[in-house]
């Protein structure tokens, strides 16, 4: 076995720039100013918070794609500055995961590796709020294993031609596009060649959107199938093969921000006002701990957009932060669950925000937070390389 190292691991203490907190001022007044509207009721997961008026509302302060060029609809803001926006959206359990996608990693996946005319084209409506996207990776044979998916394109006279199917995909009856993974020629020896990734608009013709409907009875997630769809040849990202080096680094913008840790954080806080002004022992300790993980990760999570801003490749460390943060996230309702003598309540068509509801709610949404954006094992596979376990 090599010898294991965490010399390369590093978590340097973040300093946010001045710049950021006064944004943090800004954004908590616009938070304040919109809170009590009906699209924003607080839930147990940031997932299901879908409001396209929300998204619009937050495009005209100039909060999505904020990190790119004016030219594209951006802002040129620094991506710690949009780290502030995102963590006081996400303590605020505002309704934000209609832009989520396009503003996390697909408007930045095209920004790296589109054309010109797809810049153009896609993100300054994605920065006005007008264009919402879903992530096409899984199938219903690849999951953890993206080197396998079967979806294929197939090179016809000006464009493209696909077949296959996508699974577990999040919003793609409610969002405009979709950027699959798909191959177009062989895996070659290390299974990572012969894959392309496409822009895919939902509502083209022979892309059929079945709902699956979650435990909460909820239709957040589809399985998509494409039956003879043919795209145009300007619809291919970046370099035809070159799909898994930029999937991959796409999923780094997607395992390494603070919806790693935050996006039940509603739970927490109802938590500490169901408890009160007079915790007993049991419960204040539980809360002390809870409280000291919650400003680590934050730490940690802060370090990992820092090295973001500074060019660098946070893989492991980005790893390590969804890996604790999914389990502070599971020990948030696990702790509601063992310190306040309440029973989960009824569910009552996910509407309800009293606490009992939002625990039951959270009870059956937390299963979810360890496989979306890759599980845990996968997770600790690629912090165990990083360490030189194996
Ligand atoms: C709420 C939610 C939203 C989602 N949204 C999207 C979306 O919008 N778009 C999209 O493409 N996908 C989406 N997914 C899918 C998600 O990315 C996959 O579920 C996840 O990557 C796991 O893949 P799988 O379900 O095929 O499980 P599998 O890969 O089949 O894994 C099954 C089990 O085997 C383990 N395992 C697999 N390989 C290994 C290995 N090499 N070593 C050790 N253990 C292993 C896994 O950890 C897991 O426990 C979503 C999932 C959820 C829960």
């Amino acid at each position: 076995m090599p010898q294991a190292s965490a010399d390369n691991l590093r978590f340097p203490p973040p300093v946010l720039p001045e710049a950021a907190e006064d944004l943090r001022a800004e954004v908590r007044a616009f938070l304040a100013d919109s809170a009590g509207e009906e699209a924003w009721r607080p839930n147990s997961d940031f997932g299901a918070g879908f409001s396209p008026e929300f998204s619009r509302r937050l495009a005209a302060k100039g909060w999505i794609g904020m990190t790119w060029p004016k030219k594209y609809g951006g802002a040129e803001r620094s991506n710690l500055e949009r780290y502030t926006v995102t963590e006081e959206l996400l303590a605020a359990g505002a309704p934000v995961f209609a832009h989520w996608i396009a503003d996390r990693q697909s408007g930045p996946l095209l920004l790296r590796f589109g054309s010109e005319a797809q810049r153009t084209a896609i993100l300054p409506r994605i920065a006005s709020g007008e264009c919402f996207f879903s992530i096409g990776m899984s199938e219903p044979d690849s999951g953890s294993d993206l080197a396998s998916v079967r979806t294929r394109a197939e090179r016809v006279a000006g464009g493209w031609r696909i077949n296959g199917a996508k699974v577990w995909t999040s919003n793609a009856h409610v969002n405009h596009f979709m950027i699959a993974l798909c191959r177009t020629g062989e895996a070659g020896e290390d299974r990572h060649g012969g894959l392309s990734q496409f822009l895919i608009d939902l509502k083209h013709d022979g892309v059929a959107i079945n709902p699956i409907v979650n435990m909460l009875g909820a239709h957040e997630f589809n399985e998509v199938v494409f039956d003879e769809v043919e795209i145009p040849e300007d619809r291919l990202i970046g370099g035809e093969g070159d799909g898994w080096r930029q999937v991959t680094s796409e999923l780094a913008y997607e395992r390494s921000g603070a919806e790693r840790f935050l996006s039940n954080f509603h739970i927490f806080r109802a938590l500490v006002d169901e408890i009160g002004a007079t915790p007993d022992a049991h419960q204040a300790a539980a809360l002390g701990r809870l409280t000291s993980r919650l400003w680590t990760l934050r730490s940690m999570s802060l370090s990992v957009a820092a090295m973001l801003e500074a060019g660098e490749s946070p893989d492991v460390e980005a790893a390590i932060v969804k890996d604790l943060g999914n389990r502070f996230e599971r020990d948030v309702v696990e702790t509601a669950r063992a310190v306040i003598d309440v029973q989960p309540g009824a569910m009552a068509g996910g509407n309800a925000a009293d606490f009992p509801s939002l625990l039951a709610e959270a009870v059956l949404r937390q299963p979810s937070f360890t496989l979306r954006g890759g599980t845990t094992e996968i997770m600790r596979s690629i912090i165990a390389r990083g360490l030189g376990l194996r």
